[in-house]
This record gives C-alpha cells, sequence and structure tokens, in this order.
C-alpha cells in the first residue's frame, strides 16, 4: 500500500483561514479584537523566528498582537511581573512565554503563574490537568493540531489502538490525553519501553514525538496504519522526522511528513486558542 499523504501546510492554512473568518464575525458583533502577547526574553536566533511568525500569523487573521522583548539579562522577577501584568491586562487574550528562557529565568516555574484562561500554549498545571480530566479547557498546540490532522482525514479513533512514542509534557502526554479522550485504546512508550517496535506494530494509529531521527522503522507500522511524525530534527541531510518515511509509506494508509505535515498545525492551533480564549472571556462556553 502506497500512504496517503497528510498535507499539514493546506490543513494548517485551512485552519487558519477559518479562524480569520471567525474573528471577523466576532468583531463584526462589536468586540474587541482578541490579542496574543507573547514574552520572549534573550536574544536566541531561534526563539527570534518562532516568535516573529507567531505574531506575524497572528496579524494575518486579524488577532492584535503585544511583542514583548526582553533583554538578556532580564531578571526572573522582571519577567514574573510582566506576565502577571499581561494577566490582567483586558486586551490580552492569551499569553505565551518562549521556551527556553536564559538561565537567571525559570522558564518552567513561569509558565505556571500565566492566568490559565489565558493560557493558549495549554502548558498551565491547570490546562494539565483539565485535560487529565477530560474536562474543556485550553489545549497544547501540537498535540491539537496532531488531534486536527486525523479528525480532518476522518480517522476513526473510537477504540482504535493508538501507540504514542514520548511521553513529554508538551506532546506525547497531552496527545494520548487527547486520543483518550476521543475513546481510543492508548499505549505510552517511552526510552524504557520493552520490545518498542511490537508495540508499535498494534497500532492504528501511530504517533512519534521522540526527537531521534528514523527511530520508528517500516516494519513496526502496521498494514493500513496511520502515522503521526512529531518529530523534528536537523540532520546533514536536512529535517527529518522520527520514522522512516519511505519504509513507513510503503505500509501506512495515511502518513505526516517532515518538513510540512505537524509542524504547520502549531501556529495555526495557537491562532485558534487565542479565539477560543477571548470568547471565554466574554463568558462565552466556548472552552474546548
Ligand atoms: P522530549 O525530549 O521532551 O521527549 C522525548 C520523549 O521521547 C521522552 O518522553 C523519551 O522518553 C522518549 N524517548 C527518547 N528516546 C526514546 C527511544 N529510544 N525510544 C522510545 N522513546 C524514546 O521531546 P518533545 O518536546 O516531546 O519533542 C519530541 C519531538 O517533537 C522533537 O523532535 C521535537 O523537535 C518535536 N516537536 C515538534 C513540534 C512541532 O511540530 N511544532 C512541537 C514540539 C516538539
Amino acid at each position: 500500500m502506497a500512504a496517503e499523504i497528510i498535507d499539514g501546510k493546506a490543513i494548517a492554512q485551512q485552519v487558519r483561514a477559518e479562524v480569520a473568518e471567525e474573528v471577523a464575525t466576532w468583531l463584526e458583533a462589536g468586540h474587541p479584537a482578541p490579542g496574543l502577547a507573547t514574552v520572549l526574553v534573550g536574544d536566541d536566533p531561534a526563539s527570534g523566528v518562532y516568535v516573529g511568525g507567531k505574531q506575524k500569523a497572528s496579524a494575518e487573521v486579524g488577532i492584535e498582537g503585544f511583542d514583548h522583548r526582553l533583554s538578556a539579562d532580564a531578571t526572573h522577577a522582571q519577567v514574573d511581573a510582566l506576565l502577571r501584568e499581561l494577566g490582567d491586562d483586558p486586551r490580552v487574550s492569551g499569553i505565551l512565554l518562549q521556551l527556553p528562557t536564559p538561565e537567571q529565568v525559570d522558564g518552567g516555574a513561569l509558565t505556571e503563574i500565566i492566568d490559565p484562561s489565558k493560557d493558549v500554549d495549554g502548558l498551565t498545571p491547570i490546562s494539565a490537568g483539565l485535560l487529565a480530566k477530560g474536562r474543556p479547557g485550553l489545549r497544547p498546540c501540537t498535540p491539537a493540531g496532531v488531534l486536527e490532522l486525523l479528525r480532518r482525514h476522518d480517522v476513526e479513533l473510537q477504540g482504535a489502538e493508538a501507540v504514542v512514542v514520548g511521553r513529554s509534557d508538551l506532546v506525547g502526554k497531552p496527545v494520548a490525553a487527547l486520543l483518550l479522550a476521543q475513546h481510543a485504546t492508548v499505549t505510552i512508550c517511552h526510552s524504557r519501553t520493552r520490545d518498542l517496535a511490537e508495540v508499535c506494530r498494534r497500532a492504528d494509529v501511530l504517533i512519534a514525538a521522540v526527537g531521534k531521527p528514523a527511530l520508528v522503522r517500516g516494519d513496526w507500522v502496521k498494514e493500513g496504519a496511520v502515522v503521526i511524525d512529531v518529530g523534528i530534527n536537523r540532520t546533514d541531510a536536512g529535517l527529518t522526522g522520527d520514522v522512516d518515511f519511505d519504509g513507513a509509506a510503503e505500509r501506512a494508509r495515511l502518513i505526516t511528513p517532515v518538513p510540512g505535515g505537524v509542524g504547520p498545525m502549531t501556529i495555526a492551533m495557537l491562532l485558534r486558542n487565542t479565539l477560543t480564549a477571548a470568547r471565554m472571556q466574554a463568558g462565552e462556553p466556548a472552552w474546548t
């Protein structure tokens, strides 16, 4: 079987166009524009590019941007104060602290003080707790993007065997929780899983979020499975995922490429989360 390729770029574009339309309707109804505040500490070039991309994408859909850039020697207390100020600012619907932060600033601890109703990255303990309990809340963007790709391809999750390789707070755990909420039978694998290949071979839906090029071999993929590769690895051959794409594509029914699969979905879901947060703050029962 030659797999159909899931075009994450096109789906992300669709999501962005939908958010733009919904923002326009929101403004026509007399609401203020949703606002996204990004906080970048230091001058890491890659982080600067990511934040710039998020702000540009926000502006394109009618979200107002608040682009806060602090110098590399900013103190933990300064970032703490800024995040609290943004929490109180009614123009700001969503707050994103770009990680990693310089050493003197504890990014993990600061993520925890973000107002949960503005937690568009979905990484605060409150958001994680709501997800774990199956309650509505703001979901982490990349995992939400994975689910959106599956949804747009009508992948049946109810009762499906889903295997997630990777158990990070950022990707693996939330993806597993989102799949569970869709009634999949979920197995989470990690670096100490025994016979990873055999577990992967059970999967109707196989998600790889590890950060190791081509860890998942083609013959680990069940015939007709759906394979979602979250990995982004910079190798001599360019960007590659965690899945041996050519081998897996011979057996899978649907597969994401790297780049152009999950990657573009992250910003699209951030925009959706920002609109959701604005709705929620206006009293709409819009939590997803
Ligand atoms: P992480 O390093 O926090 O977690 C990696 C996980 O993989 C860990 O849980 C670990 O137990 C597991 N693991 C490590 N070696 C393993 C092995 N040999 N077998 C099985 N499991 C193993 O990474 P992360 O933040 O979850 O990111 C994972 C990958 O996804 C990275 O390549 C990252 O760049 C990518 N990523 C992409 C996006 C996006 O597309 N926008 C977003 C976030 C992360």
